[in-house]
This record gives structure tokens, C-alpha cells and sequence, in this order.
């Protein structure tokens, strides 16, 4: 039997059934958590087969394991990849990816919009190694053009960015990347497959953290790289020998979360546009950036490339920080807290969360305001997350009415 690709069926019937069937026994419908370390083997010669690649089958667990292959099978399938490969972080997929392929003297162009950790990677480790970094103002295409042009090794993307949710035009840029040979690496975290698929635009790998949206429900860590199999077999060989491998119990709990992704984003993103909505009509609100609205500066390009404007969101008080701390502890249904991505209403400070590694400098460079706010949209109805924006709101103008009568 030829393995299903599941081409005849869309993308929410894929996140429930792709990439399963492999790894199912004894007759469950549900793939089995498998903490084997190891796998042993009778037959000498048939051992030696698994070994060396020739027959399938698993050796070691740092190496393959069947609850994370169903994992890789099942996010492959949704970016519509030929090979995926997985990490224990979204930052490790991230560096042994940029690791596998950057050497001493190359040069590697980027946003400066990227997530904190990867922001990391390119101003204190890469430089490290002698390896040029150019980072780009997010949104300025041809800014980005103009130092693809000049040749790099990598074209590093992330759209949309945290925490304001800027959007890079990806079919543009891969085609940039493509006409000087660049690697062209797409962070597809804040979108989801369901909302935007950046290999059909064009980009050769596209990164997940699965702690966020794929996994959906905070409670595991995980990463994945999705492209070209000659390109992800490379990036594998770098994982299972420096060791950054998935735990086969975060494979299995981010495999059942994706099961309902389309679900939650779909919901996510009708919560993220009320609240957007909600927010622009503040008189204490100096900002709301969401690409699905119609005055956010890159909605042509969201509307374009995404097929929905997803889940994240963020705004800035009048006030500041000193607002932020008057109206965030008022929230009754949100998580204070660094995640994104789950099916509860997460809301924090962009200096605590997203870009807690950077300086206030490094932060005002990115043009992030101290007070911004970053919302991750959960999955509860709509009215119930508005109401309570509605009472805090009201906290907050209360607040500045008696701070001002002082
Ligand atoms: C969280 C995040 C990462 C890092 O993922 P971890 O799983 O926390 O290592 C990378 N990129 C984006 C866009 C993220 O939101």
C-alpha cells in the first residue's frame, strides 16, 4: 500500500488523520507514547539494515522514535512538505537549522522583527563564528532585496513577527532569495499551516515552534523543521548527533493538540479580530497592531499570503507600563504569562515575554513600545473575552481619572 498523502482531503481532516497510521498496534486507534531508549533486534543482519538506513525500523531513541515520526508525518503533511524533522525546542529547530548549514565567513540577511531568541542567535552567536549578520527593518522589502543581492547563504524570514505582527511578503522574498542561490527559511509559528503555507510560496524550509499553536495547550515543549528531504535529512543528521532530539511524550501531546488545530485558530482568529476591534475604539489605547485590520500597514500582503490573520495581536496603553500594570492583573479569563499559541487568552508584556533577551535599546530599535502588550487569543467565546476587556477597561479609566485628580 502506497502511504496516503491525503492530497484529495483539506487541511482540517489532515490534522486529524495524517501521519497516525504508521505508528498505530495492537488494533489502538491512537498512537501509543513509546519511552523505549532503544529497540532490540534479534537478527544480526536485519539490525545492521536499520542501521545503516537500508530497512526501516528504529535503533535509539536520540536518533528515532515512532511517537515523534507520527509527529514529523503529521506536520509534514500539513505544509505540504516531503520531509519533516523534529526538535526538543522551537529554538532548537531554529539554531540547528541555521547551524547545519552556515559556516565561518558566511553571510546570512534577516528582519530585526524575528523572535527574541532567534534575535539571540543572530547578534551574539552567529557573529561568534565569523558568520555576517544583516538585519533588515521588518516590512521594508526592498531594503531586504538590496542585502539579498549583495549574496547570503540564508534568507531567514518570520511573518508574522512577534509582537507586532508585521507581515514579509514571502513569494517576493523567495524569489530574491532564490536568484542568488539563498536558503530560503520561513518561522511559520505565529500563522499555523492552517492559515499559511510558506513552501507553496516559494520558501525551501519552513520552521514551527510546536509549543505554541501546534501543540495548542501549553503543556509541551517542541520544535520542527519542514522542506526538501535532502535539505531536512541534513538538518536530521545535525539533530541526532548534538543531541537537541523530541521527547516521545511532548511528540505525543502535540500530536493530539493538532488534531484540533484548524479548530482553534479558526476560533483564536475570530477572538484576535473582536478584540482588535474592541481595543482601536479605547480612548486609553495609543495602538492596536492585528494584520486583519484594514489600518494595520501590512494587511494587503496578510490578505494575500495568510488564509486567516491568526491568533496574536498587540496594543500599547496611553500610559505605558504604568497602565499595564493597572489593567493586565484585572483580567479574569487571561494567563499572565511568556507562552502563546494556547487555548487560553495569554497576555504579556513584550518586555517580559517575547523580547525579554533584548535591551530597552535593542527594543526601541525594533520599534517595540515599553508598554506593549502582546495578546495570545484563546479559544472561549468572544463575548465572554470582550466583557472582560469591558470591566478591566473601566478599572483602568477609573485609575487614571483618580491618579489625575491628585
Ligand atoms: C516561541 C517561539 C520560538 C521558540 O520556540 P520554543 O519552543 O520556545 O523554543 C520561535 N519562534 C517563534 C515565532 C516563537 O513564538
Amino acid at each position: 500500500m502506497s502511504k496516503n498523502d491525503f492530497n484529495d482531503v483539506q487541511i482540517g481532516t489532515k490534522a486529524v488523520w495524517a501521519g497516525e497510521k504508521e505508528s498505530l498496534v495492537h488494533g489502538a486507534t491512537q498512537v501509543p507514547v513509546v519511552v523505549s531508549v532503544a529497540y532490540g533486534y534479534d537478527d544480526m543482519d536485519e539490525w545492521y539494515d536499520v542501521a545503516i538506513g537500508k530497512k526501516a525500523g528504529h535503533i535509539y531513541g536520540r536518533n528515532t522514535n515512532p511517537t515523534v515520526q507520527a509527529f514529523e508525518q503529521k506536520i509534514q503533511i500539513l505544509e505540504g512538505a516531503e520531509a519533516a524533522t523534529s526538535f526538543s525546542t522551537g529554538m532548537a529547530a531554529i539554531s540547528n537549522t541555521l547551524y547545519t548549514f552556515l559556516r565561518p565567513g558566511d553571510r546570512i540577511v534577516s528582519i530585526k522583527d524575528t523572535y527574541g531568541g532567534t534575535n539571540k542567535i543572530f547578534t551574539e552567536f552567529l557573529p561568534q563564528l565569523n558568520i555576517e549578520v544583516a538585519l533588515c527593518n521588518t516590512g521594508d522589502h526592498e531594503a531586504i532585496e538590496a542585502e539579498v543581492e549583495k549574496g547570503c547563504k540564508i534568507l531567514y524570514l518570520e511573518t508574522p513577527t512577534n509582537p507586532t505582527v508585521k507581515i514579509t511578503d514571502i513569494e517576493r522574498m523567495a524569489k530574491a532569495g532564490k536568484a542568488v542561490g539563498a536558503l530560503v527559511v520561513v518561522d511559520n509559528t505565529f500563522a499555523t499551516p492552517i492559515n499559511q503555507s510558506p513552501l507553496q510560496l516559494g520558501a525551501d524550509l519552513v520552521i514551527h515552534s510546536a509549543t505554541k499553536f501546534l501543540g495548542g495547550h501549553a503543556d509541551a515543549l517542541g520544535g520542527v523543521v519542514c522542506g526538501d528531504k535532502k535539505l531536512v535529512e541534513q538538518i536530521y543528521h545535525y539533530r541526532e548527533i548534538n543531541g537537541a532530539t523530541m521527547d516521545p511524550w511532548a511528540a505525543y501531546l502535540i500530536l493530539r493538540g493538532m488534531k484540533t488545530l484548524k479548530l482553534r485558530v479558526e476560533q483564536q482568529a475570530k477572538n484576535a479580530m473582536a478584540i482588535a476591534n474592541y481595543l482601536q475604539q479605547q480612548e486609553l489605547v495609543e495602538a492596536v497592531f492585528y494584520p486583519g485590520l484594514e489600518t494595520h500597514v501590512h494587511h494587503e500582503i496578510a490578505k494575500k499570503q495568510m488564509r486567516g490573520f491568526g491568533g496574536m495581536l498587540s496594543f500599547a496603553l496611553k500610559g505605558g507600563m504604568d497602565a499595564v500594570r493597572i489593567l493586565l492583573p484585572k483580567l479574569k479569563y487571561a494567563n499572565r504569562a511568556a507562552n502563546l499559541g494556547a487555548v487560553e487568552t495569554t497576555y504579556g508584556p513584550a518586555r517580559t515575554t517575547s523580547h525579554v533577551e533584548c535591551t530597552p535599546e535593542e527594543r526601541a530599535a525594533m520599534g517595540i513600545p515599553d508598554g506593549l502588550v502582546r495578546i495570545s487569543a484563546g479559544i472561549e467565546d468572544t463575548d465572554d473575552l470582550i466583557a472582560d476587556m469591558e470591566q478591566a477597561f473601566a478599572y483602568l479609566a477609573e485609575q487614571v481619572l483618580v491618579s489625575s485628580k491628585k
